[in-house]
């Protein structure tokens, strides 16, 4: 039997929720449809003359909590579906920290790593324009994401800002400082994880010596949460790309193996350190698995040879449904996503609120009250988990979907 699309692997996660939810029918229909979703053509001006065409996306699953939010990716697999699927989660997400917004997703079918900075900037402000009749500070935030950056979000603030002829900084987070963007965004969803990891630790008692880490995934998520994990004395004896992975027993200097991938454009190489392939490296055994590249990154094929007691999930889904049914009968303690990776979307928030109010806080400020708000919802989400006896990933989803579903009925139905 085929996999199930990311999409449909979400709404079979929402169903086990409802098990214990028992929603209304009308409430449950809606949570399993997208409000809207718009398809848009962009062509491009390329390097050598030509005019090629992407296609791109804006998914806003819904706005019962607020307006939606959620990233943009640049990838050559981005679909209508995938980009659905990290819609409700985003929904979910903002919902598991009590952040006032919906959830939406965006995404360009394209493969930004054969695309110059000028065709990349090219096809933003494009994208961003097609978008346009969608997104805005009080109706749906875009965000960085899979190959997007701080650059791409100037670039899209710069062209919604042409459209109104003012600037808007609200319209986008994760930009750059100077345009209004917020101190700590840039490691914030890694230093959200990091808090999640330390709790789950605390309730497994396990400590942060010698614990060893294997992070897969060395973008910003998985280079921040290694680096940070390495600082508070973690061993993180491997890390992985999308070209292979790197293996040290004693630990990777992180610091090191960055520069490293900067300088060559891959870990492979990096010494002292054994390169092998990714399915090698999930086999070596550790206590801390972060996989934090894209979603299904363990499946099927290659679930059976993971042998680790926590796994924190930095990406979307990175774990198929079929893999977390394995993975919970060897007794691993998942973190999932919406929870694990939220830290980039609650300082994504106080990013947002800062444009709004036009008063910036300092650094202090904004990491306290992340870790104020990842501890709660970790704490919320173990109370549900220990009280009803469930899994985190089902734990995390019935608070989300449970607080979408309050908002939806406090409303009531417009007509
Ligand atoms: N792309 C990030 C996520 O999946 C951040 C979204 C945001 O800050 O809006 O959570």
């Amino acid at each position: 039997m085929p996999e199930m699309s990311f999409f449909q692997e979400v709404l079979a996660n929402l169903d086990e929720a409802n098990k214990h939810l028992n929603l209304l029918p009308a409430v449950y229909e809606r949570l399993r449809n997208p409000r809207r979703a718009l398809i848009v053509s962009l062509p491009v001006k390329m390097d050598d003359g030509r005019v090629e065409f992407f296609k791109g996306y804006r998914v806003q699953y819904d706005f019962a909590r607020g307006p939606g939010k959620g990233g943009v990716r640049y990838h050559p697999k981005v679909s209508l579906d995938e980009v659905t699927a990290l819609a409700a989660l985003m929904n979910w997400k903002c919902a598991v920290v009590d952040i006032p917004f919906g959830g939406a997703k965006g995404g360009v079918e394209c493969d930004p790593t054969r695309m110059s900075k000028s065709e990349l900037e090219r096809l933003t402000r494009r994208y961003t324009y097609e978008i346009g009749l969608l997104i805005g500070p009080e109706s749906d935030i875009p965000a960085p994401d899979v190959y997007t950056d701080e650059q791409t979000m100037a670039w899209m603030m710069d062209t919604y800002s042409m459209m109104k002829g003012y600037a808007v900084p609200g319209v986008v987070t994760g930009k750059p400082v100077s345009i209004g963007g917020s101190l700590g965004r840039n490691k914030a969803t890694s230093a959200g994880l990091v808090t999640v990891v330390v709790e789950a630790l605390k309730h497994l008692d396990m400590g942060l010596d010698d614990l060893r880490v294997t992070v897969l995934g060395f973008g910003k998520v998985g280079y921040h949460a290694a680096r940070i994990l390495h600082e508070m004395g973690a061993k993180v004896i491997g890390v992985a790309d999308s070209k292979g992975a790197i293996y040290n027993p004693r630990g990777l200097d992180i610091d090191a193996v960055h520069r490293h991938k900067t300088e060559t454009g891959a870990l492979k190489g990096f010494k002292p350190a054994e390169d092998m392939t990714v399915d090698d490296l999930l086999g070596i055994e550790s206590d801390v698995l972060v996989p934090a590249a894209l979603e299904g990154q363990i499946h099927r094929a290659n679930v059976e040879r993971i042998r680790t007691r926590v796994i924190a999930e930095g990406a979307n889904n990175p774990i198929t449904n079929e893999a977390d049914r394995v993975l919970m009968d060897k007794n691993v303690f998942i973190l999932p996503g919406v929870l694990a990776n939220a830290g980039g979307v609650v300082v994504s928030y106080f990013e947002w609120v800062q444009d709004l109010q036009r008063f910036f806080w300092n650094e202090a400020e904004i990491n306290q009250r992340l870790t104020a708000i990842i501890k709660k919802a970790f704490g919320e989400v173990l109370n549900i988990s220990l009280e009803k006896k469930m899994d985190m990933r089902t734990a995390a989803t019935v608070l989300g979907v449970q607080r979408v579903a309050e908002a939806i009925m406090i409303r009531g139905l417009y007509p």
